[in-house]
């Protein structure tokens, strides 16, 4: 398959941020600038903005993602939010394993997997966040990293789900930063991603599979790293707030 038949995704992650009202506001301007896409365009907003979030993208081509979800169905798991809650509330895309999880909520690979497993249990489609911190890459430690994660999120999850797992490379050190990774360490980093899901599954889930890249992509530096063959999209924090600016990223996915 070549890089052409994977359609680009590009995900605003608007993680604490954004008022009800402020969600409505920004996706009703989001949404005529983004009308003729020609990748998928999702917003992925707070638990309590959601449906707000999914009045204000009705009728548009905006798909609205959560940030987060907890791996049980149901139980005594006070806070929490579980992924057919999600999906009874019409959500059809949630982000797990996100560095900020990781980092600040104890987020291990193996909780990763189980989210994982309950979105796609769900009927949902997943991004699945994974990169390395800055101490791992100055130690030449990339790779490895994302073997360690990319393995043991897709752990014993089907070669039939892959369809609906979208990997987010977010290199620590690059999100909220203003610092992004070179297009071609962006590049060197997705095309290993896509070799390491041809060694968990085969060739073809590999071709498929869609590769994001994220850290302070914004409308200057996203054209140079969309163009690269192996990343089919982004996960965009700071840049996903303005309108303009997100639009102007979904304009050169679509190119
Ligand atoms: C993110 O939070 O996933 C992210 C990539 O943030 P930013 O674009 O602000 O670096």
């Amino acid at each position: 398959m070549d890089r052409s038949k994977r359609t680009p995704v590009i995900a605003g992650n608007w993680k604490m941020n954004k008022s009800r009202t402020g969600t409505k506001l920004l996706i009703r301007e989001l949404a005529p600038l983004v009308s003729n896409a020609r990748c998928n365009v999702a917003v992925c907003v707070p638990f309590t903005d959601l449906d707000a979030a999914m009045d204000a993208a009705r009728g548009s081509n905006i798909i609205v993602g959560a940030q987060n979800c907890h791996w049980a169905d149901n139980g005594a798991f006070t806070g929490e939010v579980s992924a057919s809650m999600l999906t009874e509330t019409g959500i059809s895309l949630c982000v797990v394993g996100h560095s900020e999880r990781r980092q600040y909520f104890g987020e291990t690979d193996e909780t990763v997997n189980q989210r994982l497993k309950a979105v796609l249990g769900a009927g949902m489609a997943c991004i699945v966040c994974v990169g390395e911190t800055l101490d791992e890459r100055v130690m030449d430690k990339t790779l490895g990293v994302l073997r360690r994660q990319v393995t043991a999120a897709l752990k014993d999850i089907p070669a039939e789900e892959m369809n609906r797992v979208i990997i987010a490379y977010e290199p620590v050190w690059a999100i909220g930063t203003g610092k992004t990774a070179t297009a071609q360490d962006a590049q060197e980093a997705c095309k290993f991603i896509r070799f390491l899901i041809g060694e968990l599954y085969d060739a073809k889930t590999a071709e498929a599979a869609r590769i994001q890249y994220g850290g302070s992509m914004n409308a200057k530096n996203a054209a140079e790293l969309l163009e690269q063959p192996d990343i089919d999209g982004g996960l965009i924090g700071g840049a996903s707030l303005k309108a303009r600016e997100f639009s102007a990223i979904v304009g050169a996915a679509s190119k």
